[in-house]
């Protein structure tokens, strides 16, 4: 049975070959809510007043507003992959952080590490399923449009869908395993994932969703401006999970992962993706009649993907472009060179490979029973 550690070990050997460098797997001394909650609890009592005026707010952003106030409150918020270049040009990862956390929030966890998990859990997941030209798998990662479709209009496809939670779902359940009584709070440019967090079968993950035109209210609310905020880096993320964001990213992920996880697979991950609701829908009529043959189908309802989002702040072409430049900038490429990806697995109960793809509850869902 494979260990987290082993596996990553395998990696760095075969990237090295290839004249990579590589870190040693990091117990992550860095301070990081997620991997050292302990070192956070004291900040509740820490947490500075804002003076807030919440005249205007939406009632989702009223009540988020309400949560960051009670004092003792472990909020935590969870930000889409989208969110680059979203508060402005110059407002980095670091100073988003930083506005947040002055807001009231305990910390900041970027959703694209869970987009690295779940890579590798769908790489894992195509290497042990895919053998032969026939078979195929849908992506049933991020969108909960192109879920829904598939689930309700096209439910013979289902038996090709992995039952994985998407990166919103596994980040609010590892963020309340981590820090029992924690409120998350979803920011990201859907609306789709308001009604998708309510899901009977996972509405246990995340308690409040906003999008980016909420959190900008509420962060005007609280009289902070994330341009003057200082850094606060702390990106974990790998290229894989960062360009989750804008359509092809999923694919790319899953193939980039599985090439590294398998480099002598005969099979390789051959991608086709579709954005848009109308596209979606062609692209399933395909795969039904046997045309266009992928074995990899990823579907996002937005155009371009979630940078074009509905209440993206930011153009779509701009929102693709800053997400492709954060994925360029980032040290790991996949999840199975990101030692805090791993890290994070282990600290989550899952040692070995076996135990990630066969017993990982908190990742997972049963698709057809959420529908009934
Ligand atoms: S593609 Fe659109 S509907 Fe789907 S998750 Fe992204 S923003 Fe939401």
């Amino acid at each position: 049975m494979r260990t987290m550690r082993e596996l990553y070990e395998s990696v760095r050997k075969q990237e090295e070959a290839k004249g990579r460098t590589f870190p040693e797997w990091d117990e992550t001394s860095e301070m990081d809510c997620l991997l050292h909650p302990e070192k956070y609890e004291k900040r509740v009592q820490d947490a500075p007043e804002s003076p807030w005026n919440t005249e205007g707010l939406s009632a989702d952003a009223a009540a988020v507003s309400a949560e960051l106030r009670k004092k003792e409150q472990k909020v935590y918020a969870l930000i889409a992959p989208a969110f680059m270049g979203q508060f402005g040009g110059d407002v980095t990862p670091g100073k988003v952080r930083a506005a947040l956390k002055r807001a009231g929030f305990l910390g900041m966890a970027e959703v694209a590490v869970f987009a690295d998990v779940l890579t590798l859990k769908e790489a894992l997941e195509f290497d042990a399923h895919i053998k032969t030209a026939e078979d195929f798998q849908l992506t049933s990662c991020c969108c909960p449009v192109w879920i829904a479709m598939i689930r309700d209009i096209f439910g013979e496809l289902m038996p090709h869908v992995p039952g994985a939670v998407s990166p919103m779902i596994a980040a609010g359940r590892a963020t309340k395993k981590l820090h029992p009584g924690a409120v998350t709070v979803f920011l990201g440019p859907c609306m789709a994932k308001k009604k998708e967090a309510r899901e009977p079968d996972i509405a246990d993950a995340v308690d409040h969703v906003l999008t980016f035109e909420e959190v900008r209210a509420l962060l005007d609310a609280a009289g902070i401006d994330p341009e003057e905020m200082p850094e606060d880096e702390r990106e974990h993320s790998s290229a894989a999970g960062r360009i989750y964001a804008r359509t092809g990213g999923v694919s790319e992920a899953v193939r980039r992962t599985v090439a590294q996880l398998n480099p002598v697979r005969s099979i390789e991950v051959v991608p086709r993706q579709a954005d848009g609701v109308a596209a979606c829908r062609e692209m399933i009529a395909q795969i039904k009649s046997g045309a266009g043959r992928a074995n990899f189908y990823e579907g996002m309802a937005c155009q371009g993907g979630c940078v074009g989002g509905p209440k993206a702040l930011l153009d779509r072409e701009s929102g693709r472009e800053l997400v492709n430049r954060y994925g360029e900038e980032a040290v790991y490429q996949t999840p199975l060179e990101n030692p805090y990806v791993l890290a994070l697995i282990e600290k989550l109960g899952f040692y070995t490979v076996d135990d990630f793809l066969e017993k990982s509850d908190l990742l997972t869902r049963d698709f057809l029973s959420a529908a009934h």
